[in-house]
């Protein structure tokens, strides 16, 4: 598998597969090291956690630039991802004991039933490329203090963070097999899933991956946590905080170039705001400087690879096709995948359109005639990720948050996720929750244990 540096077009190493004895072997040592870290103290569970947080903070700077050669990231967000990486870890270490208190229930017929959380065995997470350390720790972390052991099949293109995801868990004094990359193509991924020594998979990705999972997870009758892509509404509303309000929903739609699955990016504007809004923020979008990843005052990379922005481009071509206007949004000329920043006005309110999820710095911009109107186009596609809201109004925010069909609603700013809230979707965003004291127990056996 080939690691092509986006910013360059360069290839910067391969990275060999695994063959299927090596699989054969790697699922042994998962099962092996189950049967130990299962039977490991919750409070040795913990000081691994740390140990990983002290691990990453102390490589942040080797761990990031990594991230912005394989896919592009500026620098000084890679860093900040590793920075997040370290508090989740930090979050488990520090609460994860009180979450796994189970408690008791008192029953009606006499007697109790109290409640154990127990590990399930070996987790295998398929992960993709765009937070290519955070959305792996999402899962790692719980994984670990569950007692739990993981299996990492990350994306083609990130070969080299997976290989140093590894070297991080030797430097923490990870036990053998707690922790294992496979570095494998998605073909591979369904005889895994099969496999009698795994017992659950969780995927981050594209809803086409995430049906594709979830069909070898239910064929296989184990567990899945699905966090698939979404196009995420971003409401403002007439009493909102213009200037913020403007901000944020470019900071929406450059961060990461564009590549985030919960971050405004369907900007649905009440038309008595709708022109002030476009104009300053087709201004603030022009204003965006695309450049080298590694340079301070870039305010956006290149995308993930060649056929990532080709495939924004066709997306483009598409809407446009179909009546929308697009303003800025160029290709740039050169090697690397750099685009500019754009806008997408006048898109059909056809969910087949305007549900596609844009994986780049391209908004789309719709006119809502009123509150309800901005209901029905924001809820009027498949997914159901995050949200925004904008509004000083109370009732307008509680009809938002009790109508827009969405597993996370940010009010009066960008959504963001964080180690200690539950993260996931509805609809066909997937389905179960990360983080949290959820995401933990998503992988957990729940054991009522009746007593007299
Ligand atoms: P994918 O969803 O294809 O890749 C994510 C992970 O799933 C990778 O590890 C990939 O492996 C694996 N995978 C893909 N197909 C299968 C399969 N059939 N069975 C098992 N595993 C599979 O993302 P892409 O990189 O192809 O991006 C395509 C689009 O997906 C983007 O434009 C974006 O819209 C969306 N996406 C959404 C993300 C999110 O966070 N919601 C993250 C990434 C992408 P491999 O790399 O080897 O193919």
């Amino acid at each position: 598998m080939k690691s092509i540096n986006p910013a360059t077009g360069e290839e910067i190493a391969t990275h060999q597969e695994m063959t299927k004895a090596q699989i054969d072997t790697a699922l042994d040592r998962a099962e092996a090291s189950f049967g130990i870290w299962r039977e490991t103290p919750i409070a040795e569970r913990t000081t691994l956690l740390s140990a990983l947080a002290d691990a990453y903070h102390d490589h942040r700077e080797q761990l990031a630039r990594m991230a912005t050669l394989e896919m592009g990231k500026t620098l000084k967000s890679a860093l900040a991802e590793v920075d997040k990486c370290v508090a989740a870890f930090r979050h488990y270490a520090k609460e994860g004991p009180a979450m796994l208190e189970g408690g008791s229930i008192a029953l009606a017929s006499g007697g109790k039933a109290d409640l154990v959380w127990l590990p399930i065995g070996p987790v295998l997470a398929v992960m993709p490329w765009n937070f290519p350390y955070w959305q792996v720790v999402r899962f790692l972390a719980p994984c670990i203090l569950a007692g739990n052991v993981g299996l990492l099949k990350h994306a083609s293109n990130v070969q080299g963070v997976a290989a140093l995801m590894q070297d991080m868990m030797g430097v923490a004094g990870a036990p053998d097999g707690l922790f294992q990359n496979l570095p494998l193509r998605s073909d591979a991924v369904a005889d895994i899933i099969a496999d009698d020594r795994v017992a659950a998979v969780t995927l981050t990705g594209s809803e086409g991956a995430g049906r594709a999972v979830a069909e070898q997870a239910g064929k296989a009758l184990k567990k899945v946590v699905l966090e698939l892509g979404g196009s995420d509404p971003f409401i403002v509303m007439p009493s909102a905080d213009l200037d913020a309000a403007v901000e944020q929903a470019v900071t929406a739609r450059i961060q990461n170039t564009g590549q985030s699955c919960i971050c405004g990016k369907r900007m649905i504007v009440h038309a008595d705001i709708y022109d002030e809004f476009l104009e300053r923020y087709a201004a603030a979008m022009a204003a965006v400087k695309p450049g080298d990843p590694f340079a301070e005052d870039s305010d956006m990379g290149p995308l993930s690879s060649a056929e990532q922005r080709q495939t924004v481009l066709d997306q483009i071509d598409k809407m446009i096709a179909a009546g929308a206007t697009l303003i800025g949004g160029e290709s740039m000329a050169g090697p690397g995948a750099y685009m500019r920043a754009g806008i997408l006005t006048d898109v059909p309110v056809d969910p087949a359109l305007m549900g596609e999820e844009i994986f780049g710095p391209i908004a789309m911009l719709f006119k809502a005639k009123d509150m309800d109107d901005a209901i029905a186009i924001a809820n009027a596609i498949p997914f159901g990720l995050g949200s925004s809201v904008w509004t000083e109004e109370p009732e307008e925010e509680e009809r938002f948050v009790r109508d827009v069909q969405a597993g996370m609603t940010a009010v009066n700013q960008m959504l963001a996720s964080a180690p200690e809230a539950p993260f996931g979707g509805v609809k066909k965003s997937g389905h179960g929750r990360e983080l949290g004291p959820f995401g933990l127990h998503e992988f957990m056996n729940l054991k009522s244990v009746y007593r007299k």
